[in-house]
């Protein structure tokens, strides 16, 4: 492993019922690709990865036809359709041993695909993660736009730290994709858990086009369900929230415990009626803060259940760090 040399980069690409689109889109990647290893920057044995994830067009057809085609086009493909998320993880994992870098992104051709060259300077200046930041969306609809920054922010609001809009358009080293292997839950929310790897990261921005064909496949119901997924799977704070709320209904049962006394001692009220108020302010605040305390221990089960590193060492002085490339 002494020999250094152009890292090697695969750019992953997931698809789902992307027939539309392939015969578009993979030009320009092999443009990008060939632009890149013309410039010197990277390893002329760098590939393209598409991720079929299950599709139940011709996609996966497409790309076995373009992999006999062109020797710097492979594919994979899921048993089934697994969504986007588990796609993007499968192609990082089979590409991690193989190469230096990893860039994935869409393939509807929305990212800006010739922003893979600052990507790999940024990169060569030493960045291990390098996030694609949208700087407009301008070409999305109003209606796409508001849901999709007020995800960023609920996600942020919640406790799930994200990078504002950003995608899945990143490049990873292999070196961190090898520690990010240790994180082995099942629910993943890539955007909020390669941030949790650290290391040196980097952002790169871009404007967002539109779709080259075809439809999206995220609609405000998947949408909605991979913010859930995001905040559910990185933070407990919906717990603490829970917690919170019933120290605020204990202070309101105490003092409706108060008032429901003098109210009783002046003589205002019908019998039975101050005894039914204290009990049912008592019990309302006790069991919201009871389930509060549990929900804190089955947080931290959780989180524990998750077995996720409890650190991880990038540098040792007298380890000096060096890219030692694969090709
Ligand atoms: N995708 C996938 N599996 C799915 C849904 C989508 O691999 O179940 C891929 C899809 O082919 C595309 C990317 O994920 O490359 C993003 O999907 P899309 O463009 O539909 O989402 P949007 O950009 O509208 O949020
Ligand atoms: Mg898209």
């Amino acid at each position: 492993m002494e020999k250094k040399g152009l890292p090697i980069l695969w750019i992953v690409i997931p698809c789902y019922n992307e027939r539309e689109v392939l015969p578009v889109a993979t030009p320009q990647f092999l443009e990008e690709l060939n632009s890149l290893i013309s410039m010197g920057k990277i390893s002329e044995q760098s590939k393209i990865l598409f991720v079929n994830d299950g599709s139940k067009d011709e996609t996966w057809e497409i790309i076995c036809k373009l992999a006999a085609e062109n020797k710097q086009i492979i594919g994979i493909s899921q048993s089934r359709n697994r969504g986007h998320q588990n796609a993007v993880l499968a192609g990082l994992m089979e590409a991690k041993d193989k190469c230096d870098i990893t860039i994935s992104i869409d393939c509807d051709g929305q990212d800006d695909i010739t922003a893979m060259t600052q990507m790999v300077e940024e990169y060569l200046n030493g960045a291990e993660v390098v996030y694609g930041v949208r700087s407009k969306r301008d070409t999305d609809t109003f209606f796409k736009r508001f849901t999709a920054e007020g995800f960023y922010k609920l996600l942020n609001a919640m406790g799930a730290e994200v990078v504002f809009n950003h995608a899945d358009y990143r490049l990873i080293s292999s070196r961190v994709l090898e520690e990010f292997e240790d994180y082995q839950e099942v629910n993943i929310f890539l955007r909020g858990l390669i941030p949790l790897v650290g290391f040196k990261s980097s952002s790169v921005y871009y404007e967002r086009h539109e779709r080259l064909a075809g439809e999206s496949h995220y609609p405000l119901s998947k949408m909605l369900h991979l913010a859930f997924d995001g905040i559910t799977s990185l933070s407990v704070k919906p717990i603490s929230m829970i917690a919170g709320i019933g120290c605020i209904v204990s202070v309101i049962g105490f003092i409706g415990i108060v008032w429901a006394f003098i109210m009783a001692i002046l003589g205002n009220t019908v019998a039975g009626w101050a005894s039914i108020i204290c009990v049912v302010c008592f019990l309302g605040g006790i069991q919201l803060l009871s389930l509060g305390v549990i929900g804190q221990y089955i947080g931290k089960i959780y989180m524990e259940s998750k077995h996720r590193p409890r650190y991880i060492i990038s540098d040792r002085t007298w380890e000096k760090y060096e890219r030692h490339y694969k090709g």
